[in-house]
């Protein structure tokens, strides 16, 4: 069976994961609204990021940011005057386009112009008489760069001066914050500041669903490190985040590391690394890992005039840290698992059954009580409200057992209690494997020791 993208994105509306912005009023395009078990996915992902990169991390802590910040914070970091895309209409139909996008997908890939500059690429694109993909002609203008930031006023005002920018990244709230944590937390190196947030970018060809889109959540986590140590820590970090992606059932075949190479590095950037996905278009970039140096608070002491120095308490040197930032959207890696998850598969019976098969720890819903017949619905219904002290847990009493058993397999519910006629007498349910189908009766308590078991993480 191929995992289309038409399949995997109708199969995540179908089942109420996503659902379209907007939608009564006709939408809004590239806007998406996560329904209740995409919600439950999403929250699944966060935490077990942030049990895995900070809570069991002894040198890891979290903030949260301000969304809105100090104009200056954009001014230092350098996304105010370099954080544009290379943007060209088509003279014919007034289409957009990345200049870059359009090389790419014209070279299936075979090209990558990360890099390059501008004339290099009007070059290329003139050079390959590249069309545009929505009307064939190819006439374009030359490009003009795109900030990427939303901008908006803040107060009364609608003036330069009262101009902010919605953050299009999470990272900076660590970097300006650096001092606080590391103070007040009395932190020593090497040590990371995490932050799980929303960002937003103007994006001038959001798409493919929820892969690119205009407002989205972060996962970032810059690592502050001894300069010299980040050459130790950048492999560190890259490696964990495949390992954690494949702990939670990530499909190997389906990823890859890429390391920028020397002209696509960022200038700052000692090294960057992606993981990739096979999305069902094509390899994406899903997590990129980055040696950002001493960038970006170099930038942030010359910009604030604050001294960010550490003053190392075993060398008693005075540096500037180091920075390894692993960053990943959190929507990239929902569409990654619920694409791996997907399958459909034929019965004994004839019949197909499609089946998320989502590590226990990301599924939505982790029980699901099913009285076998309306006499069991009291029963059933307080097995469910004990049960959902721990996790999880649905309550569904309409159309024949073997229908609630697919519409479970296919939200991806790992087990199925059943309540039933020994269950008035003995207190025992029958549990029911998602993924083998099979049965077995075991106690209320024996199932939520079972059930804890599989979602520790
Ligand atoms: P891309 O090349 O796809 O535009 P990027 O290199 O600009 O991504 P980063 O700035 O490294 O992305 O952001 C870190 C992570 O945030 C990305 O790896 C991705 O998972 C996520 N991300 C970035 N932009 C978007 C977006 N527009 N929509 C959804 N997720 C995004």
């Amino acid at each position: 069976m191929e995992k289309t993208f038409d399949l995997i994105v109708s199969h995540a509306k179908k089942t109420g994961f996503v659902f379209q912005g907007s939608e009564i009023y006709g939408g809004l395009s590239n806007t998406w609204d996560f329904g209740p078990y995409g919600v439950m996915l999403k929250d699944h992902i966060k935490r077990a990021w942030q049990k895995k990169f900070i809570q069991e991390d002894p040198n890891n802590v979290e903030i949260q940011a301000a969304i809105l910040m100090n104009p200056r914070v954009w001014e230092a970091s350098g996304h105010l005057a370099g954080f544009s895309d290379p943007l060209m209409d088509c003279k014919q139909c007034k289409t957009r386009h990345r200049a870059d996008h359009l090389i790419v997908n014209f070279t299936n890939g075979e090209v990558n112009p990360e890099g390059w500059s501008n004339e290099q690429m009007e070059q290329f694109i003139t050079e390959h008489h590249i069309p545009c993909p929505d009307c064939g002609a190819h006439d374009f203008t030359s490009i003009r760069k795109f900030n990427l930031m939303f901008k908006t006023f803040m107060g009364t005002l609608e003036d330069a001066k009262s101009t902010v920018y919605l953050r299009p990244e999470t990272a900076q709230g660590m970097f300006v914050d650096f001092k606080n944590v590391q103070r007040a937390y009395r932190k020593k190196l090497p040590f990371g500041i995490g932050q799980i947030g929303k960002s937003f970018r103007n994006e001038i060809t959001p798409g493919n669903f929820i892969f690119r889109t205009r407002e989205f959540e972060q996962m970032e986590m810059e690592f502050f490190c001894q300069p010299g140590t980040d050459d130790d820590w950048f492999p560190y970090w890259r490696q964990f985040c495949m390992d954690w992606i494949l702990s939670l059932g990530g499909n190997a075949e389906n990823l890859r590391f890429r390391d920028h190479t020397p002209e696509e590095l960022s200038f700052y950037s000692k090294g960057t690394t992606d993981i990739e996905y096979k999305f069902p278009w094509g390899w994406g970039e899903l997590w990129g890992i980055a040696d950002r140096t001493d960038y970006d608070l170099s930038q942030h002491m010359k910009f604030s005039g604050e001294n960010l120095e550490y003053l190392d308490p075993v060398t008693n040197e005075k540096y500037v840290p180091y920075c390894v930032e692993p960053a990943v959207g959190v929507e990239r890696l929902f569409f990654m698992f619920f694409t791996d998850a997907y399958d459909e598969e034929t019965l004994a019976s004839g019949d197909t059954r499609i089946v998320m098969h989502f590590h226990p720890v990301l599924a939505p819903v982790k029980a699901a009580i099913l009285p076998l017949r309306k006499t069991y619905s009291d029963l059933a219904k307080e097995i469910r409200k004990d049960l959902s002290y721990d996790f999880e847990c649905e309550y569904d009493e309409s159309g024949s057992i073997g229908k609630r058993y697919r519409r479970q397999d296919e939200i991806g519910t790992p087990f199925c209690i059943t309540v039933d006629e020994q269950t008035t007498v003995d207190g025992t349910v029958t549990i029911r494997y998602r993924d083998t189908m099979e049965q077995e009766r075991l106690t209320v308590e024996e199932v939520r020791a079972k059930i804890n078991q599989a979602i520790r993480f």
